[in-house]
């Protein structure tokens, strides 16, 4: 095993709890450079890693680098995720806890990868017996599928995730990955029939498109190009350099059979995505009053892939059932009606299509085997990042709600003695007043009448207009004032301001598929969707939760889930805006290395008794230094361990000894062992 650190490990310092200057911003930044420059993008405060998106192959994932971190002490080797992945892991071993993996940083920062280097990690370094392997293979195939369904790409990220995602995986007694289980939150569906420009609608119509076989297309009646579909072409950005459609196709069709479909689901699967496109490509005529499908092929195809009747669909695209006196009539709707109406089927379509497909992979990853009932678990938490455009709107909102939860959490739970000071500076903004604004919001849904999204806007104003950190046109200053819409309301994040633009709130919010669409689909003979539209949905009374509730009372499930393990960190910077290797924006980072909070961290570190070390972990690492417990000591840890230090020189003032560890209160003691060791 290769064990010593090289020298270039060592440039700057691994742990910022080192760092001489520790309140100075500016030498964290500098070590951060320094050790980036270096390829080194982990760095520690404490038990917190600090990762930098290095935008290129690194190669420090090989099979050899897994070897070197299992099994082994945090401070032994050089920062890595894979120290985390171990450390976490042994954690549940031995203390027999749950545990969880918390990692943040904005859109682009590279949560999405390190949560799939922690899930290879284990993969590779746990034990496994037959069924165990299948599971392995199916909880690492689960990513490409989902990424391929809920993944786009955005002008912040090649590869946005754009849903959030909680994933359990659960370890028998002996250590192995036995099963898994999947919480996705929120996707972003609007993203099916819209894409802003220069960014694209979900891979995976892109990869059936380019990757499909002929026989597959001519069955699904696609064409070979994306340009040719009304959804694909609003972002007018068809190919993505970083991305390989083609080969992209491949992977996840052979991970949709190691995952457990047959080829009929698979079929099914598909006839739902080509179902989308053709959707799309409805166009409506005729008069106001009278609209019409202009063209049936579209119809004809839909009615073969969804499994539905051709005219009952025509009519469900250009009617809506009302009840007047007791009679249903349809009535007929206007072009634009009808045309939401068809983006609102396609937006249900993909978004129910979606769930059921983490539900199929979390059915797949479920062991039955009873003696495995009693399993430990750890949690990865992986969501949506940060994010601000040019326009931003209700997607946006909860994403940048949800970031604003979990760094709530994280201030809560490793800041707590800095957390006034914290919020003394205006950083945060407490969650509260997004309720207060999702209240606001479904208020407005729910009333008859006049409401709009302006309405809306008008009721934020007299409510929350007071609030230091939200403005609107009417109440900003007059410079704010030039950068902002009248339709825009303003919120200063944790991370930055943001306007976000009302119009559209109050339909997303509501997301709602008219009856006889739902009825429609309740007919459907694909198989997937019957699982999807469930006929009791007709026959229920009560309206249902708006999204942005839903959306509220899952995250609220999930602060519950996470604080109910023990966390540990990843804080995913991003290095630039321009997805560029090697380039180090000092501005933007220095903004990340704030709103995330690392100061703060790092004084927290400092302030008490910055490293605690199991006694075993301790002796082992520095025996060498004592002749008295050099080559072994026979006797109690603990006494070796103050054998050790007496002799190393450490004053009484300097550390304490506890039932199990050994606590240095300043850096610098370790800092100077560590020295020793070197120049030893
Ligand atoms: P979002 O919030 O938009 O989902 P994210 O934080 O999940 O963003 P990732 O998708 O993980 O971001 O990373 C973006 C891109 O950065 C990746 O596609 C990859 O090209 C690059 N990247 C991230 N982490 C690494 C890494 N450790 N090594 C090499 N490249 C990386
Ligand atoms: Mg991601």
């Amino acid at each position: 095993m290769e064990s010593a650190l090289t020298a270039r490990d060592r440039v700057g310092v691994q742990d910022f709890v080192l760092l001489e200057n520790f309140t100075s911003e500016a030498a964290f930044i500098e070590n951060l450079r320094k050790r980036f420059k270096e390829n080194l993008i982990y760095t520690y405060i404490g038990s917190v890693l600090v990762s930098v998106n290095p935008y290129k192959d690194l190669e420090i994932y090989t099979k050899n680098h897994m070897e070197r971190y299992r099994g082994v002490n945090f401070y032994e080797v050089s920062p890595h995720i894979y120290a985390v992945a171990d450390n976490s892991y042994r954690s549940m071993r031995t203390e027999r806890k749950d545990q969880c993996i918390l990692i943040s940083g904005e859109s682009g920062a590279g949560k999405t990868e390190a949560s799939k280097k922690i899930l290879q990690y284990y993969a590779f370094t746990c034990p496994a017996s037959e069924q165990v392997q299948t599971i392995k293979d199916r909880l690492l195939q689960s990513n490409p599928v989902l990424e391929a369904f809920g993944n786009a790409k955005t002008l912040r990220n090649d590869n946005s995730s754009r849903f959030g995602k909680y994933m359990d995986i659960q370890f028998d007694f002996k250590g192995a990955p036995v099963g898994g289980h999947i919480i996705n939150y929120l996707l972003e569906k609007s993203r099916v029939v819209h894409q802003n420009h220069g960014e694209r609608n979900f891979h995976i119509f892109y990869q059936l498109i380019e990757g499909g076989e002929e026989d597959l297309l001519r069955a699904l009646g696609l064409e070979r190009n994306p340009q040719q579909y009304q959804y694909l072409v609003k972002g007018n950005c068809p190919k993505v350099s970083s991305i390989n459609d083609r080969s992209d196709w491949k992977m996840v069709r052979k991970a949709l059979t190691v995952i457990g479909f047959n080829e009929d689901e698979v079929e099914e699967l598909l006839n739902i995505i080509a179902s989308v496109l053709h959707l799309g490509n409805v166009q409506y005529g005729g008069e106001e009053g009278n609209v019409c499908i202009t063209s049936d092929t579209q119809i004809k195809y839909l009615a073969r892939l969804l499994g539905v009747n051709g005219a009952v669909l025509t009519e469900a695209l250009t009617h809506k059932k009302i009840i007047a006196k007791g009679e249903e009539l349809m009535s007929p709707l206007n072009l634009e009606q009808a045309s939401s109406a068809r983006d609102a089927l396609s937006k249900a379509v993909y978004g129910r299509t979606f769930t059921w497909l983490v539900n199929k992979i979390n059915a797949s990853l479920t062991y039955t085997d009873d003696s495995h009932k009693n399993y430990s678990v750890i949690g990865l938490l992986d969501i949506y990042g940060f994010e601000v455009f040019q326009h931003n709107s209700f997607e946006q909102f909860c994403i940048n709600y949800c970031n604003e939860k979990l760094q709530q959490l994280f201030i809560e739970l490793t800041l707590k003695s800095e957390q006034e000071e914290y919020e003394a500076e205006g950083i945060t903004w407490e969650p509260e007043k997004f309720k207060g604004i999702i209240s606001i919001l479904d208020e407005e849904c729910l009333r008859p009448g006049d409401a709009s999204d302006l309405t809306f806007l008008e009721k934020l104003e007299d409510t929350v207009g007071g609030h230091a950190h939200f403005v609107t046109h009417k109440l900003a200053d007059a410079k704010t004032r030039k950068v902002m819409g009248r339709d825009e309301f303003r919120l200063l994040h944790y991370a930055g301001e943001v306007n976000y633009n009302v119009n559209g709130f109050l339909d997303k919010n509501n997301d709602l598929l008219f009856r006889n669409l739902k009825e429609v689909m309740c007919m459907s003979e694909n198989k997937i969707l019957n699982q999807c539209f469930d006929r009791e949905e007709l026959s229920d009374k009560k309206r249902p939760e708006t999204a942005a509730t839903q959306f509220k009372a899952s995250l609220a499930k999930l602060m519950e889930i996470l604080m109910s393990k023990e966390p540990s960190y990843i804080r995913c910077i991003k290095p630039n805006d321009s997805k560029q290797a090697g380039r180090f924006d000092e501005v933007l980072i220095r903004h990340q290395v704030k709103y995330l909070g690392l100061m703060e961290n790092l004084r927290v570190r400092r302030a008490g008794f910055a490293y605690r070390r199991r006694y075993e972990v301790f002796l082992q690492r520095y025996k060498s230094l004592c002749p008295d417990t050099w080559p072994n000591w026979q006797g109690k840890l603990a006494d070796g361990v103050a054998t050790l230090v007496k002799h190393l020189g450490y004053k009484p003032e300097e550390y304490k000894l506890g039932r199990s560890k050994i606590f240095i209160r300043f850096p610098k003691t370790l800092f100077a062992t560590e020295e020793a060791l070197e120049t030893r």
